[in-house]
């Protein structure tokens, strides 16, 4: 019999999903990654050492999912009951197995990574659900007894779908406003579709309304509705607006024709692509023919460059002020970025953009840089090698610099204070962590944490729905020892 140790010393490696060839995926905007197959799940979880209670994928990811007993179930066929089990922990796994930068959380913490490489975690989770969909699987709330209260939820981004679902499966009724024509937030909007497909949250809308979760579309809250009637109207409401002001470069002819920020680019190329009608506020820009370049090095980043890509640029490239290794971008969209042909730029920084006559963007100026000392997040700290100068020439620039909390002058109205970045401030004496200043409100994701994961505002949205019950709990019980 082949013990643990067996197993890791000889454990096949990895073998990752296959990827659409990049010649192909540069002209289209479908999911590159194709599904497992039941024999590649089973092959990919046989190799998984079932680490047992102290496993560390289970405690490095942020919903404690329980991986290796769905690794086990997945490799069996027990698809019904793996579903089930994945659902237990999270709102969407068929998303997290897509857009979670697995090699940073489960992936990069399991046993095998340094031997023969991770088990592939995310793509067991993905198939099981997806498998568990097509076969026609749906949360069965047939034993879920309905309640009298009644919860708005701001946001259907991750945090506010996820707090929506653990309501619904506990019998309180969930409202969820959203200023967009679709579920999903930054899901839908941001993360472009061939990282997440579309109809992915197309289902799951059908799912969540089929459990009772009603959605307020198209609705501004602030403008189309006031939080203070939220507030009259309902038992509690949960705040899940995420962030959505760009930070800017701080260069001289920001605003110049050609220069543009990266997520009204990527929202308004998805709302073409889902063939949503343009928003005058932020119309569809076609980089065709164009030379562009990407300022920086994350995930947003990445997702512009090969956006751009697809769209039909003619040169794409991407600067970046530190070095490869110093990059925040997951590795594996920086992988696939080059193989569709972007250019990386390493250690360079923006000084100056250059203009044409008709005053548009013609070029930018860049320095070259070498890293420094380490600076608060740990990373080595870029320095400008003087008199370095020389220009990149580009027809479009896009900003990728990252996101802050926007503002929200209408949290006021509710008594919902925020800290000095403008995040909302949660947690601050009160009984349940994702409370706010007003104990009837709660709120997550990224408009309390700042710009950050697909799975971390699960985790808040989740963590609220369930204070928000033992609030409403305590408040019954009160009731009915006062009426006794
Ligand atoms: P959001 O997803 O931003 O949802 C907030 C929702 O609130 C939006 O739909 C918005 O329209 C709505 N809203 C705001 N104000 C109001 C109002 N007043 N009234 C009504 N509705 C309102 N994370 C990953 O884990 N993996 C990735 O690959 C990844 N890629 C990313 C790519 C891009 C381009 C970006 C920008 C982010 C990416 N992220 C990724 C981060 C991730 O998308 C976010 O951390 C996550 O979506 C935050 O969830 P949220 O629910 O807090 O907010
Ligand atoms: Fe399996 Fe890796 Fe998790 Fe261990 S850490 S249970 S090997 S997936």
């Amino acid at each position: 019999r082949q013990t643990g140790r067996d197993k890791l010393l000889l454990s096949p490696k990895r073998s990752d999903p296959d990827k659409l060839p990049a010649d192909e995926r540069r002209h289209h905007f479908q999911e590159i990654y194709q599904p497992f197959k039941p024999e590649q799940t089973c092959q990919a979880g046989e190799r998984c050492l079932e680490c047992a209670d102290h496993a560390n994928c289970r405690w490095t990811c942020p919903l404690h999912n329980a991986i290796p007993e769905l690794i086990r179930l997945a490799k069996q066929g027990r698809i019904n009951e793996a579903v089930e089990l994945s659902h237990l922990t999270s709102s969407m796994p068929e998303v997290c197995g897509r857009v979670c930068p697995q090699d940073r959380l489960c992936e990069g913490s399991c046993t095998l990574e340094s031997n023969s490489g991770s088990v592939t975690i995310g793509c067991i989770e993905k198939y099981i659900t997806d498998t568990a969909l097509k076969a026609g699987w749906r949360p069965d709330l047939s034993g879920v007894r309905p309640r009298s209260e009644r919860v708005a939820i701001i946001g259907a981004g991750p945090a506010g779908l996820a707090c929506a679902d653990v309501l619904a499966r506990h019998g309180v009724k969930a409202v969820v406003y959203d200023r967009h024509p679709e579920i999903g937030g930054l899901l839908t909007f941001g993360i472009p579709s061939f990282k997440l497909d579309k109809h992915v949250l197309a289902t799951r809308r059908e799912i969540f309304t089929g459990m009772g979760i009603e959605f307020v579309l198209n609705c501004e809250i602030g403008r189309d509705i006031s939080f203070s009637q939220l507030i009259k109207e309902n038992d509690a409401v949960f705040i899940a607006p995420g962030t959505y002001q760009s930070m800017i470069a701080e260069l001289e002819n920001e605003n110049a024709t050609g220069v543009l920020e990266a997520l009204p680019y990527l929202i308004a190329n998805t709302r073409n692509v889902m063939n949503i009608a343009e928003d005058p506020e932020n119309p569809f820009v076609t980089l065709k023919g164009k030379r562009v370049v990407v300022l920086g090095g994350g995930d947003t980043a990445m997702d512009c460059l090969r956006t751009a890509v697809r769209q039909g640029a003619t040169a794409v490239t991407c600067a970046y002020r530190r070095d490869e290794a110093n990059m925040p971008g997951s590795r594996k969209e920086v992988k696939n970025a080059r193989e569709e042909g972007v250019e990386f730029q390493f250690n360079i920084q923006p000084q100056r953009i250059v203009l044409n006559k008709k005053g548009a963007v013609a070029g930018i100026e860049m320095l070259l840089t070498e890293l420094g000392e380490m600076d608060a997040s740990g990373r080595r700290r870029p320095k400008i090698i003087k008199g370095s100068e020389f220009i990149i020439e580009a027809d479009a620039l896009i900003v990728a610099f990252g996101f802050q909390a926007h503002a929200m002058p209408w949290l006021k109205e509710g008594h919902v204070e925020c800290d000095k970045w403008g995040q909302i401030r949660i947690g601050s004496n009160s009984r349940y962590p994702g409370q706010t200043t007003n104990p009837r409100v709660f709120a997550g994701g990224d408009a309390v944490r700042g710009a950050d994961l697909v799975v971390t505002a699960m985790v808040d949205g989740r963590r609220a729905a369930t204070d928000i019950i033992d609030m409403l709990d305590c408040e019954q019980a009160k009731a009915t020892k006062a009426a006794s």
